[in-house]
């Protein structure tokens, strides 16, 4: 399986494309990170972590997980 990582130096967002059913809940919840039609597609650095662990919480197929740092 295809595993992705984008990180903003603290935290890590792994994104598994066979898994994402293009829901955009991700885009929806937090455009500044989640771009479909630019590349690299997750711009990590434009968020909290926080924020990011929220959106990824919110990600309804399991494509998005977190990796924390420690
Ligand atoms: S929320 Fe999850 S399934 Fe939906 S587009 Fe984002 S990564 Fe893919």
């Amino acid at each position: 399986m295809t595993t992705k990582e984008y990180t903003n130096g603290d935290v890590t967002i792994i994104w598994q494309p066979e898994k994402c059913q293009h829901a955009a809940e991700c885009v929806k919840n937090l455009p500044q990170v989640f771009h479909p039609k630019e590349k690299p597609w997750i711009q990590s650095q434009n968020a909290s972590s926080a924020e990011i662990v929220e959106t990824v919480g919110k990600c309804p197929s399991g494509a998005l997980t977190i990796k924390s740092k420690s």
